[in-house]
């Protein structure tokens, strides 16, 4: 197709606001597919997405339109994913694009993610066509959310769609404003191959699927491609386009989205905004913006059944062919025994990974409380990254520690403000900006990643009443006054319910555990010490009393089946007891003192 008749678009959007319907009517009214293939959203295809209504993997359909001067144009739409989570990924794919739907729901406005969304589209150098979604309903003010869009984003909002997803009104206009409004790719055929590794997927039949947008040059079944990243050399099985079905093509040429397979056995290999280039006559520079994504979240995954570890390693091993940024290595703990230290690219990563394991490979996991990556610089000089607070080395090495902080963007109904701006401050958070958007407030925080990841994302839905919206990016590494807090039980630290706090809560926080513990752990015959140390210093202690009574005393002996339920019970816990010193743990006490609340 000559690049004159391609237009490469993503649709930016708020959760909710109605960007997979969208896609949905695209589809439909290009007749890509059959109205019996349309039953079920076809861009959101994994069920942890559906549920949630987020899209985890950037999916891909090509769509052939006639517009009104008569010419059929090749319309590709990529999908980006909705979180901040994948804000490396939405960036990679939005590269791949000339243009922008920014859709923002007509009844509600613009919010959080919007924002976050637009920038990284105005990053990109798209054009961004805006189009208000939901006209249908009653509550819609498509007037006064223009002007909002004129007064925060600063686009132009005077020739916007009005449409209806749901009813499939203006749908036409959609497509005509995507024909008439978005620039054509630009390349050059005849210069070294070039093009960007958008995403990669595990197929059982073909292997990895590689996403890729052609900047220059063509590819074509046969050729032998480089990934200039890694240097590694595969030869091209297929080449293709999607309908969204795989559809094979004899190749693909500049400003053409599409895929290719070359029996690559793992994503790992297969980077995200990596460059693809012609082995024999490679291109000298890359394209830009090439990163490899980074956790910055870590926990450490247990089976609650330590039988089921084999399971949990093949698990493990069978995400991680899908996802690359998902990284993991097997560790030990004296109290949950043999798990996976596994790193994320954020919460919402980390709860996919952990819903689906349960899920999909029905395993019952204990996960220790998330931490984020610290930079311990020693007094040698030596700078180390810490993954795990259990591996904290002797507070008299310890030259100073940093932690990463995150610059954070939220939205919130006026009433609901002063809440906010409480929580943030008890976050240890600092106000970078504050301004109104319509009699919505908009808040900018700098805020340290571990007090996000400590329930904020709760706390905050909570005092706004699920009103408020938000988003953040990575900034910077900041030194802060950080300790580790060991968990003592009966003089034994438990490795799992060690933490790294800032000083000025580590004593909140330290008494919250043993309080919590001492609930936990059931009585033994002798007094049990529990408590909360900072190095040699105890910070909180709580002291659980002796068990002075058989348990089934209370029967009266008269009730023989309560009596022997009670047994049972008994013995179901002495499964899964740890032994610590001389107490024994039972796995439930970790569970539950691993949910903070
Ligand atoms: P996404 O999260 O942006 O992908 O949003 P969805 O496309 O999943 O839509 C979110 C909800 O809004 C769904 O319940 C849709 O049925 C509904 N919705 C989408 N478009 C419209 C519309 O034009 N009008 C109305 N009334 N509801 C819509
Ligand atoms: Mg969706």
């Amino acid at each position: 197709t000559p690049t004159e008749l391609i237009r490469n678009f993503s649709i930016i959007a708020h959760i909710d606001h109605g960007k997979s319907t969208l896609a949905d009517r695209l589809i439909q009214t290009t007749g890509a597919l059959s109205a019996r293939e349309m039953t079920e959203q076809v861009l959101d295809n994994m069920d942890i997405e559906k549920e949630r209504g987020i899209t985890i993997k950037a999916q891909t359909v090509r769509l052939n339109y006639k517009a009104k001067d008569g010419k059929t144009y090749v319309l590709n739409l990529m999908d980006t994913p909705g979180h901040v989570d994948f804000a490396y990924e939405v960036s990679r794919s939005l590269a791949a694009c000339e243009g922008s739907l920014l859709v923002v729901d007509a009844s509600q406005g613009v919010e959080a993610q919007t924002l976050a969304n637009v920038y990284q589209a105005i990053d990109a150098n798209h054009e961004i066509v805006p189009v208000l979604n939901k006209i249908d309903l009653p509550a819609a003010e498509p007037e006064r959310v223009k002007q909002q869009i004129e007064d925060v984003i600063g686009l132009d909002a005077s020739d916007a769609v009005e449409i209806s997803a749901k009813t499939g009104l203006n749908i036409e206009a959609v497509l005509e404003a995507l024909v008439t409004r978005l620039p054509p790719p630009k390349g050059d055929e005849t210069a070294p191959l070039k093009a960007m590794l958008v995403d990669s997927w595990y197929d059982s039949y073909l292997g990895v699927i590689i996403l890729v947008r052609v900047r220059d040059g063509r590819l074509r079944k046969g050729q032998r491609v480089r990934m200039m990243s890694t240097g590694a050399v595969h030869t091209i099985d297929q080449v293709g386009t999607f309908s969204p079905k795989l559809t094979p093509q004899a190749d693909l040429g500049p400003g053409e989205i599409g895929y290719i397979t070359a029996a690559i056995k793992t994503v790992a290999d297969c980077n995200v905004g990596d460059t693809i280039t012609d082995d024999r006559a490679p291109a000298t520079e890359p394209l830009p913006g090439f990163k490899p994504s980074i956790p910055v979240v870590w926990c450490g995954l247990y089976p609650v059944d330590a039988d089921d570890f084999e399971k949990l390693r093949d698990s493990l091993a069978k995400l991680r062919l899908n996802d690359a940024s998902f990284h993991y290595e097997a560790e030990t703990s004296a109290a949950l025994g043999f798990g996976f230290r596994c790193g994320f690219l954020g919460l919402l990563h980390l709860e996919i990974i952990q819903e689906r394991l349960s899920r999909e490979f029905d395993l019952d996991l204990i996960a220790t409380a998330p931490s984020v990556v610290y930079r311990l610089y020693k007094t040698s000089g030596e700078m180390m990254e810490l993954h795990n607070p259990a591996d904290m080395p002797d507070g008299s090495v310890i030259d100073h520690i940093e932690e990463p902080w995150i610059r954070a963007t939220i939205m919130v109904p006026d009433d609901y403000l002063g809440a906010v701006l409480t929580l943030c401050n008890e976050r240890r958070g600092q106000q970078v900006d504050l301004t109104y958007v319509g009699n919505r407030a908009m808040a900018v925080y700098r805020l340290p990643l571990n007090e996000v990841v400590f329930d904020f994302y709760d706390r905050l839905k909570s005092v706004s009443r699920g009103y408020a919206s938000f988003d953040y990016q990575m900034d910077d590494y900041v030194e802060g006054d950080l300790v580790k807090i060991s968990i003592l039980v009966n003089q034994e630290p438990v490795d799992a319910l060690a933490f790294i706090a800032h000083r000025s809560v580590a004593d909140t926080r330290g008494r919250a555990i043993c309080a919590k513990l001492k609930d936990l752990i059931p009585r033994q015959l002798f007094k049990i010490a529990i408590q909360a140390a900072i190095g040699g210093r105890v910070i909180a202690r709580e002291t659980l009393g002796a068990l002075s009574k058989d348990v089934t005393a209370k029967c009266y002996g008269g009730d023989i089946s309560r009596k022997r339920k009670l047994l049972e019970k008994q013995k179901e816990g002495k499964k899964r007891m740890r032994q610590f010193g001389k107490v024994e743990i039972p796995q439930t006490a970790f569970l539950a003192a691993l949910k903070m609340d």
